[in-house]
């Protein structure tokens, strides 16, 4: 191979392993981020199932707080799925959340009988929209719970497509024992941090399985719908074959405080503040968006509802009168500024630091209607959800440097406020309290993450379980029931789908591409090569996104440019178009990275033009072709940018 003297020689062994390892090592980030995401395909069994047991498959819900529940009860023909929700948690390009793979259900779809469905949270509600238009069955739940699911289905068709399903409302009460297929369900009454938050009691032919849902046991809730502990102590002296209780809190000792405790808090500081109060919540927390209400009201303050959720979380509690607002009390938010600083209570979402949400765009200054002033006092009534203490953190401090009075739960002994949070999850006292009331034969810890998960099982042994009458299963695995016996069944296809803000499922190699990108950037390279004479027709032209500035380094782009004009000589037409392809990028790479110590992704144009015949009419066909590639590349390049 011949070799220019003023060019620098590149495409060492060791420059070229150098450059291979460093786009490897992008590429093998990228799959481990997403392997938590990937469907596993354990065996080709998903189907399989022993006559006469008892199966429950579990999809999702058992690995982290908040994740994605579902789990499959099954008995002959009939499957009724308990939970369907999404994961909001992942931090991926463009992807919003994730659901469960469905491939299991897919085997079983003929035996989907209904989704049975334990409260309104996303983690349990949010893959509905995409799971039941495909697999249809009827949903069941309770009032609450039912009316959230259908605003979902009512304010997201674009996602189902318009479908609409069967909705089942369980009344609690009266103990309804609903037949779905061959089982019964019903509805208990539970506390948690959503109105009607229920454990379900499924009672199949080979026992009586009870799930407790997100649960605590609050003695004085404020809606005066406190746990119906009377009908588990029935259910548990009836005979439970299986508990699956909540672990969220698993590792901690006591019990939840009742809700309740807030209220002087929020009257305090309401009472308090004399100018406006901007008061941070889970808008679906209507117990606590009652008492924030309840103190606005008494101090003579008006209530404006900021944020999508709030609003539709607040409405359907109204509508079923669970929520109480005087008349009048309420203020539309673009009215708010005619109203005196000290008549005004906003309740706004955000204070997790989300992007977007309302109380994140005051910290900005970007809210159409708000910009915040020192006089102003902000309540953020919560603490950060695991994985969202760095944007917690974040907006507390731009809202501290906006110059608010800022009242945080996790700071609330320094603040000199009093708590603004309780947990809607049960503590250890809370969860040993729920085994002993249903004493259960199996017990399956469900929620929170295997640790916790652990510790909740270690906890059932002090409480009276028999150790081996414990499963501690993951996402994907299957247990088979007797009435007395459990054993493992053969794992199934299980992970995650990924969505994106359209609500369209995203194919994980796309995700991977973009993890790539936004790693290492991409340079683009137009090369315009003659067929006949087998040289560069033009200069290859380069452009570059999130790697190198093309206008501040010339040098590198002119010796590029330069190199790659040889390496097209030296190689068109010896070696098959693909090979040649390859063998550019793999010169680009090497050049590159002794430059810059930095591999992007190559995305190369190769655009191969006959000799040009003379033609008095129209433009020279080679300068016309690349006047053409030009332009289709300046498009995508304005795509990607
Ligand atoms: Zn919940």
């Amino acid at each position: 191979m011949k070799n220019n003297k003023n060019e620098p020689k590149y495409g060492s062994h060791k420059t070229r392993g150098q450059a291979l390892r460093a786009t490897q090592r992008t590429v093998d980030d990228a799959k481990k981020t997403l392997e938590r995401f990937s469907s596993i395909s354990v065996n080709k069994q998903d189907d399989h199932y022993e006559k006469g047991k008892l199966k429950i498959t579990f999809l999702g819900g058992l690995y982290d707080v908040g994740e994605k529940n579902m789990s499959v009860i099954e008995y002959g023909d009939c499957a009724i799925v308990l939970d369907c929700g999404i994961d909001l948690s992942v931090e991926l390009p463009s992807i919003n959340y994730v659901i469960n793979d469905f491939s299991y259900l897919e085997t079983i779809k003929h035996k989907i009988k209904g989704y049975v469905i334990t409260h309104g949270h996303l983690d349990h509600i949010g893959g509905l929209k995409h799971t039941v238009p495909k697999y249809p069955a009827p949903i069941y739940g309770s009032r609450y719970t039912i009316g959230v699911i259908q605003k979902t289905f009512d304010d997201e068709q674009h996602i189902s497509g318009g479908y609409s399903p069967e909705l089942v409302i369980a009344d609690m009460e009266n103990h309804d024992k609903l037949k779905v297929g061959e089982f019964f369900v019903e509805f208990i009454r539970v506390t948690h941090a959503i109105p009607d938050p229920s454990a379900v009691c499924i009672d199949t032919p080979v026992g009586r399985i009870i799930a407790t849902g997100d649960f605590r046991l609050d003695p004085e809730p404020l809606d005066k719908r406190p746990v119906d502990k009377e009908r588990f102590k029935q259910l548990g002296r009836d005979g439970v074959l299986l508990l699956m209780s909540d672990s969220s809190y698993a590792d901690e000792e006591g019990r939840t405080p009742t809700e309740h405790t807030l209220e002087p808090s929020y009257s305090e500081l309401i009472t308090r503040a004399k100018e406006r109060i901007f008061v941070a919540v889970f808008s679906s927390n209507i117990n606590r968006t009652q008492m924030i209400i309840n103190a606005a009201v008494a101090s003579g303050r008006r209530v404006a509802f900021d944020g999508r959720s709030m609003l539709s979380y607040a409405e359907i509690a109204l509508r079923q009168g669970i929520l109480k607002i005087p008349k009048g009390a309420i203020v539309p938010m673009a009215q708010v500024n005619n109203l005196p600083v000290s008549k005004v209570l906003i309740m706004c979402t955000g204070g997790q630091g989300e992007p977007n949400a309302a109380l994140q765009r005051m910290s900005e200054g970007t809210h159409k209607y708000i910009k915040l002033t020192s006089g102003d006092t902000v309540l953020i009534s919560s603490s950060p959800i695991p994985g969202n203490e760095i944007s917690y953190d974040e907006i507390s401090n731009r809202l501290s440097a906006a110059g608010v009075n800022l009242f945080r739960h996790v700071t609330h002994k320094l603040d000199g406020c009093g708590p603004l949070h309780v947990s809607g999850h049960a503590k250890r006292d809370e969860l040993r309290e729920m085994i002993t009331m249903v004493q259960p034969k199996y017990f399956i810890p469900v929620h929170g993450g295997a640790l916790r998960r652990k510790y909740h099982a270690d906890l059932a042994v002090k409480t009276g379980v028999v150790k081996n009458n414990i499963a501690l299963p993951k996402n994907g695995e299957a247990i088979y029931f007797e009435q007395n016996t459990m054993s493992k069944s053969y794992p199934v296809r299980s992970g995650s789908l990924l969505i994106d803000q359209s609500g369209s499922i995203v194919e994980t190699p796309i995700v991977q591409d973009r993890l790539v990108l936004s790693e290492s950037g991409f340079l683009s390279i137009g090369l315009t090569i003659d067929n006949q004479s087998q040289k560069s027709v033009t200069n290859p032209s380069i452009d570059s996104r999130g790697y190198v500035s093309i206008t501040t380094n010339n040098k590198l782009v002119a010796d590029l440019q330069k190199g790659l004009v040889r390496a097209v000589d030296q190689r068109f037409g010896r070696v098959d178009g693909d090979r040649f392809q390859d063998e550019i990028k793999d010169y680009v790479s090497q050049f590159l990275f002794e430059r810059t110590n930095q591999t992007p992704t190559i995305i190369l144009d190769v655009h191969v033009v006959s000799k040009p015949k003379p033609n008095r009419d129209s433009k020279d066909t080679a300068v016309d072709n690349q006047q053409r590639f030009k332009e289709l590349r300046k498009q995508l390049l304005t795509a990607a940018s």
